[in-house]
């Protein structure tokens, strides 16, 4: 792709594994730009939400109406949410509940796994192509009810841990944190293909 095809998706980059995402998006053919206040969500193609601490994100976004611009961007606009972003996109948040910008039909439990294997990696089958899927999870949420809009790429333990809904995509794991770019190639391709519409 030349430079000027390449979509700007922005990465939210208040906390979390922010730089790793903007890199595996300059890895799959987008340009990336860090978003740390409402304004620069303006002229973007589309937006990472990293993982984190979804509570502390939370409690930043309510300040300044990021959180209202974000509920209208996620509604306009792709939206990739990973681990602690998938919380944020979530129609519904349980243990405990919490606000979100339900951008996605799909219920989300925080911290699902418990104590013993709260962080771990997994390799499962995905319907991406190109084989098995890395997924590091690390103090998952898991997703416990999805819409039949949904489409669920892969899987853990039964449960749906990367899902898609039209131009919004999450996953309950770390895809930045994997060499694997499969997944955020997907995010970029449906960037570009809402951009062209
Ligand atoms: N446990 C975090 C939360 O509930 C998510 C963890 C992560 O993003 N790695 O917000």
């Amino acid at each position: 792709m030349t430079e000027q095809q390449r979509p700007r998706i922005g990465v939210l980059a208040i906390q979390g594994d922010y730089s790793a995402h903007a890199e595996a998006l300059r890895e799959s053919g987008a340009e990336p730009v860090e978003v740390r206040k409402p304004e620069q969500l303006a002229g973007l193609d589309g937006l990472i939400l990293p993982g984190g601490e979804s509570t502390t994100m939370l409690k930043f976004l309510e300040k300044r109406h990021f959180f209202d611009r974000l509920v209208e961007f996620s509604a306009s606009k792709p939206v990739f949410g990973t681990c602690a972003g998938a919380i944020l996109l979530a129609r519904e948040v349980r243990n405990p509940p919490q606000r979100s910008l339900a951008a996605l039909d799909a219920v989300v439990e925080r911290n699902a796994y418990g104590r013993q294997i709260d962080s771990s990696i997994v390799t499962a089958e995905t319907e991406l192509p190109g084989g098995p899927l890395e997924m590091v999870f690390i103090r998952a949420p898991r997703i416990v009810d999805t819409g039949a809009d949904v489409e669920i790429l892969a899987r853990r333990d039964g449960s749906p841990s990367l899902i898609k809904q039209g131009m919004v995509m999450a996953a309950t794991f770390h895809p930045e944190l994997s060499h694997d770019r499969r997944v955020h190639r997907l995010f970029v391709e449906t960037v570009a293909a809402a951009t062209k519409n």
